[in-house]
């Protein structure tokens, strides 16, 4: 059986990494390791001023960590897992991680840690429903969770390219229409930052809250999800604009 190892941004409690959880268990033998509350947004962050605590939380193979999610794949796979694991798969996420937010993602940071230690990984998400503040359906989460296994077993058997991660996103609805391979999308910035005051009359921002807007885009993430399928975008960790590389070559005379 491969050893999986499950981690998230949401927390080791979410349901998003319960269902996940489960259902990776029908493949292999499934290790959690996760931050101990959540960690959304925390991006690529790692802990070198504290020490870090594991703590194992049940009978199964799960550990709570307080730390974020590259701090979980680090303790994780050097000091929990018997061996270095076949597969990492972060999530399900609470909520989409597309376009230009991927910078911003716990969940896709952790595949990004796992990719730097030459593991396959995967970020799993969840689009929310635009309109739709609630919690997740468990039928939902199931729905999602059956799509990460099928992504993960083609992963298993295939392998990834070198240095690329898939993140994955997968609609809120009952009729998905497919898998598509997407590119990333760009995200349309609002100005989504609340601006209040507090009792004593001082400022403050609240950023977000608003509702993400992407430009149109063939073949992007955002179109795959809009048209009801599950969005896999194969993400590189080298970030060099190539073409820019040549561009400032041959003009910038410095
Ligand atoms: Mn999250």
């Amino acid at each position: 059986m491969p050893l999986i190892f499950v981690t998230n941004d949401d927390g080791v409690r979410s349901r998003g990494i319960i269902a996940l959880s489960q259902a990776m268990a029908s493949i292999g033998d499934v290790y959690v390791v996760a931050p101990d509350r959540e960690q959304s947004a925390v991006a690529h962050a790692l802990t070198l001023h504290r020490p870090l605590k594991a703590e194992k939380i049940n009978k199964k193979k799960t550990f709570s960590v307080n730390g974020t999610p590259t701090d979980c794949v680090i303790v994780g796979v050097n000091k929990i897992l018997p061996q270095k694991p076949d597969l990492i798969v972060s999530g399900i996420n609470n909520g989409g991680n597309l376009g230009d937010d991927i910078t911003y993602s716990g969940t896709v940071a952790a595949a990004i840690e796992g990719t730097l230690l030459g593991i396959p990984s995967i970020a799993v998400s969840l689009v929310k429903g635009f309109q739709d503040n609630g919690a997740y359906k468990y039928s939902t989460l199931k729905r999602a969770a059956e799509v990460a296994v099928r992504i993960a077993k083609t992963t298993l058997r295939k392998g990834l390219p070198p240095d690329t991660l898939l993140n994955v996103n997968i609609p809120d609805s009952k009729n998905i229409k497919g898998i598509e391979i997407t590119r990333q999308g760009k995200r349309v910035y609002d100005n989504s930052i609340h601006e209040m005051s507090d009792p004593r009359g001082r400022r403050h921002y609240w950023i977000g809250g608003g509702t993400p807007l992407w430009e149109a885009g063939e073949d992007t993430d955002f179109e795959a999800i809009q048209k009801g399928f599950v969005s896999v975008t194969p993400v590189h960790l080298d970030l060099t604009n190539y073409s820019a590389l040549r561009y400032l070559k041959n003009t910038w005379k410095i």
